[in-house]
């Protein structure tokens, strides 16, 4: 199941996807926020399984999509270097002012503030960054479902709600320069989600699905989701053994190689470009740039 939050007529509401439109899942008495429905587990998806096979859908045209989960319980989780071609691009690229070495033995995690939150079709604003060096991250995000404390590699899956697209948006510059990764990577718009949440069941072997990133159409990242260094488990693991999960939560598993800080000179984002990232089997959030 797909599901999302979309805007009609002014208001924010939770939805199912079908063939031919989204079915409102408030008129079916269930939550108008993602992380309350989230809570619910299967209980909400057999009320929103429901809902889909009856309601009459609004045409896709009518409405617009929200980011999924604008505020979830804690900052956006995010993984640095975690595909081993984008460790070495941006190892090359001298930008990591906090790097020991090329190939961390264990996961970088560092958070987006929901501040940074924006929906599909949401302009990345480069006015948020004064220095001019804004560059785009196509990511898997992972959606938490039951939440909880040192959770194994082997029961990680469990955990997983379902999955969703993050651009981690970043000012090159400012990463550098303050070397804790947290301004550079903040600035208000840089956390780009969605279009939707596809529930796990839809997608049992992620490992093969592809991430693809283009900016103004040009193919500039294409891995499978397989090639991660930390695989969606260890992350899970990792995070898990010291920080509660919560139903909602979103870990953003990491960017391939193909970044705009990998090309020589780099190319950075500018007022006019559109960036669309694509994972196979939930679909393509785009976003213009301004
Ligand atoms: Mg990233």
């Amino acid at each position: 199941m797909q599901l999302v939050r979309y805007e009609n007529r002014g208001d924010a509401r939770l939805g199912v996807l079908t063939a031919h439109g989204v079915v409102d899942l408030g008129d079916a008495g269930l939550p108008t926020d993602m992380v309350e429905f989230i809570r619910l587990g299967e209980q909400g998806l057999d009320a929103a399984r429901s809902a889909a096979a009856t309601a009459t859908p609004i045409p896709l045209d009518e409405v617009s999509l929200l980011a999924p989960i604008p505020n979830p319980p804690k900052n956006v989780m995010a993984v640095g270097r975690n595909y081993l071609d984008h460790a070495k691009e941006f190892s090359d690229s001298g930008f990591d002012a906090s790097e020991v070495q090329m190939i961390p033995d264990n996961p970088i995690i560092f958070t987006k503030a929901s501040s940074s939150i924006v929906g599909p079709d949401v302009a990345i604003d480069t006015a948020n960054d004064p220095t001019g060096t804004t560059d785009y991250e196509g990511e898997l995000g992972v959606v938490i479902g039951s939440g909880g404390r040192r959770i194994s590699v082997g029961d990680a899956f469990d955990h997983v709600y379902g999955y969703t697209i993050v651009n981690d948006v970043t000012a090159r510059d400012l990463q550098k320069r303050h070397v804790q990764w947290f301004i550079g990577k903040n600035p208000d718009t840089f956390c780009p989600m969605g279009p939707n949440v596809t529930t796990i069941d839809e997608l049992p072997d992620i490992g093969a699905s592809w991430l693809r990133t283009h900016v103004n159409g040009e193919l500039r990242q294409e891995s499978p989701i397989s090639a991660l260094i930390f695989d969606i488990p260890t992350l899970i693991a990792t995070i898990s053994e010291v920080i509660t999960l919560e139903p909602g939560d979103v870990i953003a598993t990491g960017t391939p190689l193909g970044v705009g800080i990998g090309f020589d000179p780099p190319i950075y984002l500018a007022p006019g470009d559109v960036v669309e990232v694509s994972v196979d089997g939930i679909g393509t959030l785009r976003n213009p740039v301004v």
